[in-house]
């Protein structure tokens, strides 16, 4: 601060708490966020035209004029900061001055000097909340509200309690309410586990290492605020090397998820087990979880970014010994969206290392729609993957006012794929207490229970057998029963909502004919190379050169030029430009190189992919040169990302060779993905053991499993009229994957149609017509 600084006196309107701060740091602060981060996916469309292009000064200058302080910014701060003084996440979060709506983005990096910090905080008493938080509990709550801070434990970084002033939906993860005390729900909500010290098993490929028993926030809607299990003491290193033995022990598991509480606050516990894990042959993949990116970014970059440059180099180390390292983590609404956590994101996925998020879905935070468009589309932009949308989240003791219907959820599933990038929709999942169901494909709801109108019965695809090697008697517990086809059904706490989404009992199913036709695979892969152009329009866009099979995304060919350009220039609800070329997109690399660096300017624009039918057949096409371009091509990033994907197609288990991990692997450690879109064919590979073995095979060489095509796709339109796929395969195969492999291996199950895609069950429905069947796709209306 220079002497002849303007200083700020400001109190906090509620709490009452003072601080002083210089115009000069306001002003500095303000231009470096106009100058880097206003632009529209970061503060919205509006507010981004509005302080228009060019440097931090002349965007401030268009603002101060907005909003009538004209070469007056002290005016200006003055208003601002006397408005930031007085929000606190209520009703009224959002911050006008002269009805110009200031993005909370920009009010964040403000409050950043007005409650300077980055540590967490235990929070013992109301005053203290209140004072912390700018609230004011009303005399009739205080006592109850107290009881529920002594029940379960408050804790708050400052980074959530900055966020919290300018969003009711961060608030209401965080902030503690006397709803909490109703005792309705579950302590416990699974049983399908061994467990062994720190180490839990729920699946037979994999293991959980809680490392840690506490968090840096705690999230209300979570079990972990249960005294019981915050209590416990954790884990010493001697504990996490006996647990690394059992892994050593056991070569059924490729893989562990290091979680806690937050294992990332357990330094010693998490070096251990990931030197320990990464020495052990059979292990393919750590998944490192935590939810410090969105609440405590400060963990990533404190002590000179040690985590940060750990992690860099620890991917390194296994990624010699042919293993992995994937970073998990929660995102539940956009306003949780910061700076930090896409820098976070982007840097890890530039190096190696991809970043998944999973989003429990909570009613009236994220249960409509339009919320889950604008964070999974922020997210993907800096380079993350979207895993899992839990439905409902898991129904605890005092976190009622969380849950939403199953139905609510299955709607949003419709929404989902209506308006957003289909590489950005996650799966829609139950986490059962024996283990996790994908809807309408490995798992639906069967019935209500007689005995208790709060519980629903779902159809899993595990079985008896499943859990005979590492878990006792889990058909023998109450909450599950067998049903007619030999899987098991689980009792879950839920309210399904819509009664129709009752789907009812399967019977055994006979296996259909097992026509054999791998001799038409090679028919198969010269079809492909032939002509990798296999989009149509949903609407007219008048150039062969482009093609719109989706409200956000168009194929576009390495031929197209200004007129295409324009197409997608002109409308900002297009997302994902996928370049194509009758032969192959990276034997038009320059082509594609030039249409890509014009996308680049088109905001609205956060990813390209390239289809590479070649990436399988022909792989040596991607020499050194061509993979340096493409790295070149990639920008992660928050502030103008781009990011890349490669397209491939495998038909067979057959065509995947340690070449093709090689490559994606080479890729992947310049924030390259690839993934892989699979046909179903008849006869050669609609089985369920060469399905799991396919996706097995791709994750184990890093390439995603994106979509299996029931039907629709152009090989499909041909064959399947003559080689018909057994609808029941699909659930088989579906409930094979999802109950043998990794949650991380399970495709979408989709139907491509001339009006769009949809998900087989999830977001269509079939019915007999015309001797064939016909799918009422959920997702399109006419309107759309
Ligand atoms: S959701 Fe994760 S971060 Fe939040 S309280 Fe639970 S374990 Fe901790």
């Amino acid at each position: 601060m220079d002497s002849g600084d303007t200083v700020f006196q400001i109190e906090f309107s509620n709490s009452r708490q003072q601080t002083e701060i210089s115009l000069s740091s306001l002003h500095h602060k303000t231009l470096e966020f106009l100058e880097h981060y206003a632009k529209p996916h970061l503060t919205g469309k509006n507010f981004a035209e509005l302080v228009g292009e060019g440097s931090g000064e002349v965007r401030l200058a268009r603002l101060l004029a907005a909003t009538g302080f004209q070469n007056d910014a002290g005016g200006f701060f003055a208003e601002l900061t006397r408005k930031l003084s007085r929000i606190n996440g209520g009703e009224n979060a959002s911050v006008e001055v002269n009805s110009v709506e200031i993005p909370s983005l920009l009010c964040t990096a403000l409050l950043e000097l007005m409650m300077p910090g980055d540590k967490f905080i235990s929070i013992k008493d109301v005053a203290q909340f209140e004072n912390l938080t700018n609230v004011t509990v009303p005399g009739s709550e205080r006592d109850m509200l107290q009881e529920v801070i002594d029940t379960y434990p408050v804790r708050l970084s400052m980074h959530a309690l900055r966020q919290m002033r300018v969003s009711r939906a961060v608030g209401y993860q965080y902030a503690p309410f006397v709803q909490e005390l109703d005792p309705v729900g579950q302590v416990n909500t699974w049983i399908g586990q061994f467990h062994e010290g720190l180490l839990e098993q729920m699946y037979k490929n994999r293991v959980i290492f809680l490392l840690n028993m506490s968090c840096p926030v705690y999230c209300r809607f979570c079990f972990r605020k249960h005294k019981d299990l915050r209590n416990q003491p954790n884990p010493t290193p001697e504990d996490v090397l006996r647990a690394v033995e059992y892994v050593r022990n056991t070569p059924t598991i490729k893989e562990i998820v290091i979680t806690g509480g937050d294992p990332f606050l357990a330094k010693k516990n998490m070096m251990t087990a990931i030197d320990g894990l990464k020495e052990i042959p059979h292990v393919q993949t750590l998944r490192l979880a935590t939810r410090c990116v969105s609440y405590y970014p400060h963990l990533f970059y404190d002590k000179d970014r040690f985590w940060l440059e750990y992690l860099k180099m620890k991917s390194i180390e296994l990624g010699m010994k042919g293993k992995r390292i994937e970073l998990a983590t929660h995102f539940i609404h956009p306003d949780e969206v910061s700076i930090q956590a896409l820098d976070i994101i982007g840097e890890l996925v530039s190096n190696g290392i991809p970043v998944y998020v999973q989003t429990p879905f909570l009613k009236e935070c994220n249960d409509r729609g339009p919320e889950l468009v604008r964070l999974f589309s922020l997210l993907r932009g800096a380079g993350a993957e979207l895993h899992y949308i839990y439905i409902p989240c898991s129904p605890i003791q005092g976190n009622s006012v969380y849950w939403a219907p199953i139905s609510s959820g299955l709607n949003v599933a419709a929404h989902l794929r209506a308006h957003l990038s289909d590489r950005v929709i996650p799966r829609i999942c139950t986490a059962t207490p024996i283990g996790k169901i994908d809807w309408f494909s490995s798992g639906w709801a069967v019935e209500q229970d007689e005995s208790d109108e709060h519980f629903i019965w779902i159809r899993t695809p595990y079985t008896p057998g499943f859990f005979k090697d590492f878990a006792d008697n889990v058909d023998a517990q109450s909450v599950v029963r067998q049903n007619p086809e030999g899987t098991l059904d689980a009792r879950f706490m839920a309210e399904i909502g819509d009664k129709s989404c009752f789907l009812g009992k399967r019977s055994k199913v006979s296996a259909g004919d097992q026509e054999n036709h791998m001799d038409s695979l090679a028919r198969f892969r010269e079809e492909a190379l032939q002509n990798q152009k296999i989009a149509c329009s949903a609407v007219p866009v008048g150039s062969l050169r482009i093609a719109r099979p989706h409200e956000t995304r168009v194929e576009l060919d390495t031929g197209g030029g200004e007129q295409e350009l324009a197409y997608i220039r002109d409308d900002d609800r297009i997302t994902d430009v996928l370049i194509t070329s009758e032969t192959d997109a990276i034997d038009r690399l320059h082509e594609a190189g030039l249409l890509i660096e014009e996308i680049r300017r088109m905001r609205h624009v956060n990813a390209v992919r390239l289809r590479s039918v070649k990436f399988n057949y022909d792989p040596g096409i991607y020499t050194g040169a061509v993979i340096s371009r493409l790295a070149r091509l990639n920008s992660l990033n928050a502030d103008s990302p781009l990011r890349l994907e490669i397209e491939t197609q495998f038909l067979h288990s057959k065509e995947i060779i340690a070449d093709h991990g090689e490559l994606a692997s080479r890729l992947r450690r310049h924030g390259v993905t690839v993934y892989s879109n699979i046909p179903l064919l008849h006869g050669v590979n609609d089985t369920a053991s060469e399905i799991q073995k396919t996706a097995y095979t791709l994750r184990s060489l890093g390439i995603e499993f994106h979509h299996l095509y029931v039907a629709g796709h152009p090989i499909q339109r041909f064959w399947s009229r003559t080689h018909p796929i057994d609808i029941p395969d699909v659930s088989d195969i579906a409930s094979r994957v999802r109950m043998e492999g990794s949650g991380r291996e399970i495709p979408r199950y989709i139907i491509m149609t001339e009006l769009g895609e949809v998900d087989f069950g999830l977001t269509s429905r079939l019915f007999r017509r015309n001797g064939g069947l016909a799918a009422v796709l959920l997702p399109y209306d006419l309107e759309y």
